[in-house]
């Protein structure tokens, strides 16, 4: 047997967690969803700033693993008013955008894998599984949306699923490859969702996903501007620590992981300048409307970058690393 059993009692489920509470005084009484521990406490408070939207989220930080998640998120049903059209065009451009992305990707992925069943979560309009066309795979793919899953199918000639990752109904041990990019930070009850990543890969299969970085340089740096937060889209926030502790907690161990600088950086400057106006009683179109920035911006973007972040990002290794989170585990080959 694999280590994959996991203690049902510290599943808690998404309605337990929302009628528990931050107290006035930042200590939180609700339990940490990835390990289990009491006693974590308010990290920051801050509002949808891709939107421009006033309400605030309060997030909190597990003392014992070091995993920030978003108390109160709202409801499933509701997460559609915060998926606007304009974060689904911005997200899809970055996707189609990316063909040196998927290359590095590959070159990581076949350190480890070669051939045989990839399943990719959250596969949107299918621009990596397409880039894997004509090798050696049995393409699969999770897809909330029955336009993206659609185009992927298409594009890609993999089998995709429309729906949650959680009702998906593929038999246990049916990948040698399953890849999360830019998802899990999305999902609400990630220890169910890892649960089934360890159920899906065969013995010795991996699993290669992608997170932000909530210990990385820029996340200690902007606070509630870094705009890897996407309050409040992204409800939970991972380090190196607490992604390890999730992918164990389902019987997969470490091969590789390391963080790396994310050029979206510029995001977060966006949003510090729009405060910085808004303050003078300037209201800049927030970042979800705006089209591309004008020359006072990139001239002021220029000069962040030439001075101050430079010296934040040489010092990146020393204070966290890089904003997003690379890894590679691997399902344990066992003994039934
Ligand atoms: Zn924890």
């Amino acid at each position: 047997m694999t280590t994959s059993t996991t203690n049902e009692a510290q599943l808690l489920d998404y309605d337990t967690r929302r009628e528990q509470s931050v107290a006035s005084d930042g200590n939180c009484n609700e339990l940490c969803p990835v390990c289990g521990h009491a006693g974590a406490s308010e990290w920051l408070r801050g509002p949808d700033r891709f939107h421009g939207r006033l309400e605030k989220y309060t997030l909190v930080r597990c003392p014992a693993c070091s995993l920030v998640w978003l108390s109160h998120p709202p409801k499933p049903a509701e997460m559609n008013l915060h998926y606007t059209d304009a974060y689904h065009k911005l997200i899809s451009a970055s996707g189609e955008n990316s063909p040196v992305r998927w290359k590095d990707r590959k070159a990581a992925l076949k350190q480890w894998k070669q051939s045989g069943a990839l399943l990719d979560m959250g596969c949107s309009s299918g621009s990596f599984l397409e880039s894997l066309k004509g090798e050696p795979w049995k393409l699969y793919g999770i897809e909330m949306s029955a336009e993206g899953a659609k185009a992927a199918e298409v594009r890609s000639g993999a089998k995709v699923y429309v729906g949650n990752i959680l009702d998906a109904p593929f038999p246990r041990e049916s990948f040698d490859v399953i890849t999360c990019f830019d998802v899990l930070e999305h999902l609400y009850e990630p220890r169910k969702i890892m649960a089934r990543v360890g159920e899906w890969l065969k013995p010795g299969g991996v699993f290669y996903v992608l997170v932000p970085n909530v210990n990385s340089a820029e996340a200690r740096a902007f606070g509630s501007y870094w705009h890897g937060l996407e309050l409040p889209r992204h409800l939970f926030h991972y380090s190196p620590a607490s992604l390890k502790f999730l992918a164990e907690s389902a019987g997969l161990r470490e091969v590789s992981l390391e963080t790396r600088r994310n050029p979206a950086v510029g995001t977060s400057l966006r949003y510090v300048w729009d405060d910085v106006f808004r303050t003078v009683g300037i209201h800049q179109t927030p970042v979800a409307y705006r089209g591309e920035p004008g020359f006072p911006w990139r001239a002021a973007r220029k000069v962040v970058r030439m001075t101050a972040l430079r010296a934040l990002l040489a010092m990146a290794p020393l204070v966290g690393g890089g904003e997003s989170i690379h890894a590679i585990f691997r399902k344990e080959k066992t003994v039934a």
